[in-house]
C-alpha cells in the first residue's frame, strides 16, 4: 500500500514485537490528514495501546516508519498531548495546578497558565472543584482532569487511549460531546482508542478496524456526517445502521475474515 508523505501523521510498513516474542502488530499502514478525527477499535490485546504509545515515541516500533509531519516522533514533543486509560494525576496537587503541570514544564508565564488552565475547567466542568485534590474526586471527574491537562497544551495531535471507558455514559456522552464542540476551535488530530463503537462513530471522521494476533487493521471505515455533531446524531438512522455495520467488521476481523 501507498500512503501520502505529506499527511499529518503516517505509518508505513510499522510492525512490532517486544523481544522475541510473537508479532504484535504487522505491517500497520496508514495516512492521517492534519484535523482529522481517527477511532482504533479492536478486540483487548490487538495492539491498540502500542500503536498509540509508538506514535507517541514512548516505544519503538521494530520495524517501519513512523512520521509525524513529516519527521520520525519524540518523546516528549510539543504539539503532541496523550491521555491514557488511568488519569494518572498528582496527588499533591490539586486540580487546577495539575491542569497547568505541562505549561509548568514549559515554562509558560504564571498568568498565562492561570488564564488557560481556567479556560480548561471551564470546558471540562470542572470549576467547582479547581481547589480539590485528586482524592476527593470521582473516576470520571478525575479523568476529566486528565482531558483538561492534555488540552491545556493545545496539542496538534492528541493521542488518547479509552480516555471515557471507565465513566458513566451519560458522562461519557457529555464528554464526548464537549471533545467535539472544543475541536471546532481548534482543530488538533485525533487518534482515539474505544471499546465502544458507538463512540467511534460519533467522534470520528474514520475509523480503523483493528484484529488481534498479530494486530492488523482490517477495515478503513469513512464516517460521513457532517461537523458540528450534537447529542441528535445518536437518534439518526445512519448513525445507527454505520454502528451495525462497524460492529460487524469488528466481528468479521475477530474470526479472522478480511486478511
Ligand atoms: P490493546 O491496547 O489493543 O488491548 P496492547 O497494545 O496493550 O493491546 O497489547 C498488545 C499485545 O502486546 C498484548 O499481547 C500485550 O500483552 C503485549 N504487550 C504490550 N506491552 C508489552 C510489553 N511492554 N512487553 C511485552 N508485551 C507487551
Ligand atoms: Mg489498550
Amino acid at each position: 500500500m501507498t500512503v501520502p508523505l505529506d499527511a499529518h501523521v503516517v505509518l508505513r510498513g510499522v510492525a512490532k514485537r517486544f523481544g522475541d516474542g510473537p508479532p504484535v502488530l504487522a505491517q500497520v499502514d496508514f495516512a492521517v490528514q492534519l484535523g482529522s478525527f481517527v477511532s482504533l477499535i479492536g478486540p483487548s490485546g490487538c495492539g491498540k495501546s502500542t500503536l498509540l504509545r509508538m506514535i507517541a515515541a514512548l516505544s519503538p516500533a521494530t520495524s517501519g516508519e513512523i512520521l509525524i509531519d513529516g519527521r520520525s516522533p519524540e518523546r516528549g514533543q510539543p504539539g503532541v498531548a496523550f491521555i491514557f486509560q488511568e488519569p494518572t494525576l498528582l496527588p499533591w496537587l490539586p486540580v487546577q495546578a495539575n491542569i497547568e503541570v505541562p505549561l509548568r514544564i514549559r515554562r509558560v508565564a504564571r498568568a498565562e497558565r492561570e488564564r488557560r488552565a481556567a479556560e480548561m475547567l471551564r470546558l471540562v466542568r470542572l470549576e467547582h472543584v479547581r481547589g480539590h485534590y485528586p482524592r476527593e474526586l470521582s473516576g470520571g471527574m478525575k479523568m476529566r482532569v486528565s482531558v483538561a491537562r492534555a488540552l491545556v497544551q493545545s496539542p496538534r495531535l492528541l493521542l488518547m487511549d479509552e480516555p471515557f471507558g471507565a465513566l458513566d455514559e451519560m458522562t461519557r456522552h457529555h464528554l464526548n460531546e464537549e471533545l467535539l464542540e472544543i475541536r471546532e476551535a481548534e482543530r488538533w488530530t485525533a487518534f482515539f482508542v474505544t471499546h465502544s463503537v458507538a463512540e467511534a462513530v460519533f467522534l470520528s471522521d474514520r475509523i480503523l478496524v483493528m484484529a488481534a494476533r498479530p494486530g492488523c487493521i482490517v477495515a478503513d471505515v469513512p464516517v460521513p456526517f457532517a461537523y458540528p455533531r450534537g447529542p441528535e446524531l445518536r437518534e439518526q438512522r445512519d448513525y445507527h445502521d454505520l454502528v451495525d455495520r462497524v460492529a460487524q467488521l469488528l466481528r468479521a476481523g475477530e474470526k479472522g475474515e478480511g486478511r
